[in-house]
């Protein structure tokens, strides 16, 4: 097997095992280390090596792929590892700040460092159509896009290191707000006698409705247009008390809708309740 046909990975848990499975299946020679024994059993038994240390990790393959639980745990980790010439490419998730920090620790080190941020679970790393943000050294990315690839397709967003986390972190708060609000919704619902089931396919409705509204409101936003012809933000505000209404009836936790009616009552006390809800963009700009 030559060079470019193995890989290390730091980092057994769930997503990196995942990922040292995917290599494993595209008949990759994979190196695993962990921090703690007992995660490489499997991987072992289907023909991974273990690394005592990840410094021999990192000295067993040109790539290692980093899945830490943040950025932090790679110094730890790497702590007297020799990373001349070695292409790390981590796939732990964290802010662009720390992205950027590593990858000047790194280049310090004689390392080409790519950042990235996974954006499906375990069960999707393998698959093509699987979106991983990757950004920092292009001729790193270019060189070793292939082996990359087996994860997912990579989605390489330039060579600021940390450009790749702001994309995942964008990402994610839409993915967390979404998601908490439908097990808000669950909670509602199941204050009223209703089951998650009963709710999924109005669930996945509204979901499905989503992208629609941000085109929608995505292209007013950058044409700088509020003027809320279809949808006031007072007609909006008055739809969100409704909803804290609703929850606070069913005497259940309001902490997070009462938050959110209070950013649309700023905006009507801001003068805003004829434009559309645009205009809450420029409120969230600054601290409330
Ligand atoms: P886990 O928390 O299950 O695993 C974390 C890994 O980091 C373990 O290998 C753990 O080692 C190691 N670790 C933690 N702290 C340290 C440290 N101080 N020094 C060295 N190693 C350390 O995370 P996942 O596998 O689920 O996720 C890994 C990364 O992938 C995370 O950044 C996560 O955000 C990202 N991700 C995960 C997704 C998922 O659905 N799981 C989805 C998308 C992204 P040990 O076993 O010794 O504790």
């Amino acid at each position: 097997m030559n060079s470019s046909n193995t890989v290390s990975i730091l980092g057994l848990g769930p997503m990196g095992h995942a990922m040292a499975a995917a290599y494993l299946d595209a008949g990759y020679g994979v190196t695993v280390w962990n921090r703690s024994a007992g995660k490489d059993e499997e991987l072992l038994g289907r023909g991974a090596r273990r690394a005592a240390t990840a410094a021999e990790a990192v000295a067993a393959s040109p790539v290692t792929v980093l899945s830490l639980i943040d950025v932090d745990a790679m110094y730890p980790s790497l702590d007297g590892a020799d990373l001349t010439g070695r292409v790390l490419v981590n796939l732990s998730s964290d802010v662009p700040e720390k992205a950027r920090a590593a990858a000047e620790w790194a280049a310090a080190r004689g390392a080409s460092y790519l950042t990235g941020g996974v954006t499906v679970n375990p069960s999707g790393v393998g698959k093509p159509d699987s979106q991983i943000f990757v950004s920092g050294s292009e001729e790193a990315y270019e060189a070793h896009r292939a082996t990359l690839d087996v994860l997912g397709a990579t989605d390489f967003q330039g060579s600021e290191p940390g450009l790749a986390q702001l994309h995942y972190q964008l990402g994610m708060t839409m993915f967390w707000t979404a998601f908490t609000g439908f097990q808000q919704a669950v909670a509602i619902a199941r204050a009223n006698g209703l089951t998650a089931a009963d709710i999924l396919p109005h669930a996945r409705a509204t979901a499905e409705s989503l992208p629609g509204f941000f085109d929608w409101s995505g292209a007013l936003i950058d044409a700088d247009d509020h003027s809320g012809e279809d949808a006031r933000l007072a007609m909006c505000a008055a739809s969100v008390e409704h909803v804290l209404h609703t929850a606070s009836a069913a005497g259940i936790d309001t902490g997070i809708l009462a938050a959110h009616a209070a950013l649309y009552r700023r905006g009507i006390e801001a003068g805003f309740g004829a434009d559309g809800t645009t205009r809450l963009v420029d409120l969230l700009a600054e601290p409330a």
